[in-house]
């Protein structure tokens, strides 16, 4: 499934790269998997978040750009970029940053004018649930998710107790 990997290019406009593909895909199908050869732990822009402190450098993958509106989801748990939409030849692959990353090392604006644009792509953390709801998620963010509710209601019960 490797060699999927040259079916995919990267292409540089005005030093912005993106991801294309150089065949179709049908919704569901397994593109490529996801390079795991090594993690570190710590985020940057060569890298996917698989799990809590695990970050793993995705090589060619990273030349994948945000999108509210995403075609591809990185299925962190059997570590396979998949389609989630029908794809056709040359388009561009993007995938929804926060459904992998819980807090990202470069923030950035979205400009992509969608009407569920998230704006600030920062990680999962600062997005509300009613948004991150939307979207395909990783277990880890689910997991993370939950630790923050929890969290945040074990504050407001120590809150009461004053
Ligand atoms: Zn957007």
């Amino acid at each position: 499934m490797v060699s999927v990997m040259e079916r995919l290019a990267i292409r540089t406009e005005n030093k912005f790269r993106s991801l294309i593909t150089k065949q179709a895909y049908k919704k569901g199908e397994v593109m490529c998997i996801i390079p795991s050869e090594n993690i570190m732990d710590k985020p940057n822009r060569f890298t996917v978040q698989i799990a809590k402190d695990k970050h793993t450098h995705v090589g060619k993958l990273a030349a994948l750009n945000h999108s509210c509106n995403p075609n591809v989801i990185l299925d962190t748990e059997h570590m396979v970029m998949i389609a989630c939409r029908d794809i056709e030849k040359g388009e561009e692959l993007s995938f929804f940053y926060p459904a992998t990353e819980w807090e990202m090392q470069a923030p950035f604006i979205c400009l992509c004018g969608s009407a569920n644009c998230i704006h600030v792509v920062a990680g999962a953390r600062f997005l509300p649930l009613s948004t991150l709801e939307n979207h395909y998620l990783s277990k880890h963010i689910r997991e993370e998710m939950i630790e923050l509710l929890n969290g945040t209601k074990s504050h407001l019960e120590k809150l009461q107790g004053n």
